[in-house]
């Protein structure tokens, strides 16, 4: 079997749901006859990925993106990527810069037919202040006077209706005169609040008079201290959809109650002449929870700002800029969001899926390269003093035309502690006095026995070798033996920092059931080993991945490896263990 074949070929078709609502839009040509301002027709499909600036994105978020501007791709349709920035004091421009950066690193761009669709919600504050106006002037909105903790009594609950507030009533005059004097910054925030009037006894609490704008005297990174009242999210939402034209609005499943205020407010729109049909429409997914993480914002900054990890793009952290730095490719994360499709009901995916899709991106790609992590020396006692002898291997076992690279063998080696045992268990086929191995694209050796420190510890272990028996000549193939370990020479070998991560969390749902998700943390998350690696890997650009020989795939660390000293992350072991 060739392990190069692209793997989704050998999945079922991952389920998405959405996709078969989009056919039936295609086909009833639903979305067909719009046109643009200047009367060229729109796609049929325009979606739109909306972040609130106010957090690094994490793999949640990646499958959003992944889906959001999948879907128009596939579709021949458009994505915008568009800033909810509508709430001032949480969102700050760090924010908005490392969510553009990792939108694109993830292989996406909002370019279509030559325009940008990069928008924020705060573009459209004007729009959203005239269409206020217009819901007061027609009695769908009216400005609450109430304090917040009355508000909050009369909201009612889910047994019990709400009750209508005593400005409800209002004159729309004086309501419209009212949220002009909280836009000219006349009152506190909190002293009124602008309501849409729909019903106090919905059933949908979302639906019992929302608000619509609220004071907030707060900075805002993109339009300063031009505004002091800041339109919420439900009533932002929508529109700033319909502004763009978005067909299908996608989001998660917590947003199906909001749904109907999503469709009241973009018909009352429309019947004013801000819209036409047909809307926007909003459907709902499954949020994605990923066993051994997490992947709420909160909880995410508590671990970097009480530093049990090292800052946001920690190669631990479940973030965008975490999982790049950790080295998994952006192909990985979208064959990972393809697979895991997009369902309607919520449900883990398991951790292992998401490593499973870095392992079949990188075997395809990954150069092959030595490192020995945990060194114990190697004497060939039998090897010419001050000489050494090239081996070669292939740059890649299923690519011969990748060529091969060249290594040294010396008298002295380096290779694993492990691949050495005094007195072996049953079952072990490598170093033990007495027993031959192949070292690896080497030769065959025969072990002699080892030299210990004084506590007992093994310090070296030596062996002879048989000349005749070098990989790829003839005479290699007189020596069967079962054990095959792999080396460096220690006067050729580079010398590096590898650090070894592992899942920063040994608890598989480590905040489910409001569990404190801090115990649940892997004590053993991190380790760095000085180890020794195959020359010519300290010419590894920052970035660049390896497959090291046995042990699994390596990175270059974007932020700490350098020419000459490099440092390289694991990024996943060769096979899944934690079955085992
Ligand atoms: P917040 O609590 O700050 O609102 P959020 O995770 O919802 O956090 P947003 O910036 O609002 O962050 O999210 C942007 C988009 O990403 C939304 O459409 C949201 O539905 C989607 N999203 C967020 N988390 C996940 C997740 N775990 N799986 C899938 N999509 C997600
Ligand atoms: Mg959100």
């Amino acid at each position: 079997m060739s392990h190069d074949t692209n793997k989704t070929a050998d999945h079922a078709a991952p389920s998405n749901f959405l996709r078969g609502i989009i056919d039936a839009d295609t086909q009833s040509g639903k979305y067909a006859a719009r046109t643009d301002d200047k009367g060229q027709p729109l796609p049929v499909v325009i979606t739109r990925f909306p972040p609130e600036p106010n957090g690094y994105l994490h793999i949640g978020h990646a499958k959003s993106i992944c889906l959001n501007f999948g879907l128009a791709r596939d579709y021949d349709g458009r994505c915008h990527l568009r800033f909810d920035d509508t709430n001032p004091a949480k969102e700050d421009q760090e924010y908005v810069d490392t969510i553009i950066d990792s939108v694109q690193w993830l292989g996406f761009n909002w370019q279509h037919n030559g325009q940008t669709h990069l928008h924020y919600a705060s573009d459209y504050f004007d729009q959203l202040y005239a269409m206020a106006q217009w819901l007061i002037g027609a009695g769908y909105a009216y400005v609450d006077s109430q304090s917040a903790e009355q508000m909050a009594a009369n909201r009612g609950n889910f047994s019990e209706p709400g009750t209508d507030s005593p400005f409800r009533a209002r004159p729309a005059a004086e309501s419209l005169d009212l949220l002009g004097r909280m836009k000219a910054g006349e009152f506190k925030d909190g002293e009124h609040i602008l309501r849409a009037k729909i019903d106090m006894a919905s059933p949908n609490m979302n639906m019992r008079d929302p608000a619509i704008y609220r004071i907030r005297h707060a900075h805002h990174h993109r339009t300063g201290d031009a505004w002091c009242i800041y339109p919420m999210y439900d009533y932002t939402h929508p529109i700033s959809d319909a502004l763009e034209n978005i067909t299908h609005s996608l989001c998660t499943l917590e947003f199906q109650d909001h749904r109907p205020f999503y469709d009241w407010i973009l018909e009352r729109l429309t019947e004013g002449g801000f819209f036409k049909q047909p809307l926007p429409q909003q459907y709902e997914f499954a949020r994605l929870n990923l066993t051994y993480a997490i992947t709420s914002k909160r909880k995410l900054l508590q671990l970097v700002e009480e530093n049990i990890v090292d800052g946001w793009d920690d190669p631990r952290m479940p973030t965008i800029v975490g999982i790049r730095r950790r080295g998994f490719t952006p192909e990985s994360i979208q064959l990972f969001a393809e697979r895991i499709g997009v369902a309607k009901s919520d449900s883990w995916i398991d951790m292992s899926t998401l490593e499973g899709a870095l392992r079949d991106d990188l075997d395809a790609k990954a150069p092959r390269t030595v490192a020995v992590l945990k060194p114990l020396k190697l004497m060939i006692d039998n090897f010419p003093l001050n000489e050494s002898v090239a081996c070669s291997a292939p740059v890649h076992p299923h690519h011969p035309e990748r060529g091969v690279r060249e290594f040294m063998i010396s008298r002295e080696l380096w290779i694993e502690e492990e691949d050495f045992m005094e007195e072996p268990g049953k079952g072990y086929f490598r170093l033990y006095p007495g027993n031959k191995v192949r070292l690896r694209y080497g030769y065959v050796i025969e072990c002699t026995g080892c030299d210990k420190d004084a506590s007992g510890k093994v310090i070296a272990v030596h062996c002879n070798y048989f000349a005749d028996s070098k990989s790829g000549t003839e005479g290699s193939a007189n020596y069967k033996v079962k054990g095959n370990i792999h080396w460096v020479s220690a006067a050729h070998a580079i010398e590096a920092e590898v650090r070894i991560y592992e899942r920063l969390f040994s608890d598989p749902q480590p905040d489910a059931g409001g569990k404190d998700f801090k115990q649940g943390l892997n004590p053993h998350s991190k380790s760095v080993v000085k180890a020794y690696l195959e020359a010519g890997a300290e010419n590894a650009q920052p970035d660049q991945k390896f497959q090291f020989e046995r042990h699994g795939y390596f990175v270059a660390d974007r932020i700490d490896s350098k020419a000459g000293t490099p440092v390289f992350n694991r990024i996943v072991t060769l096979k899944d263990s934690s079955g085992k």
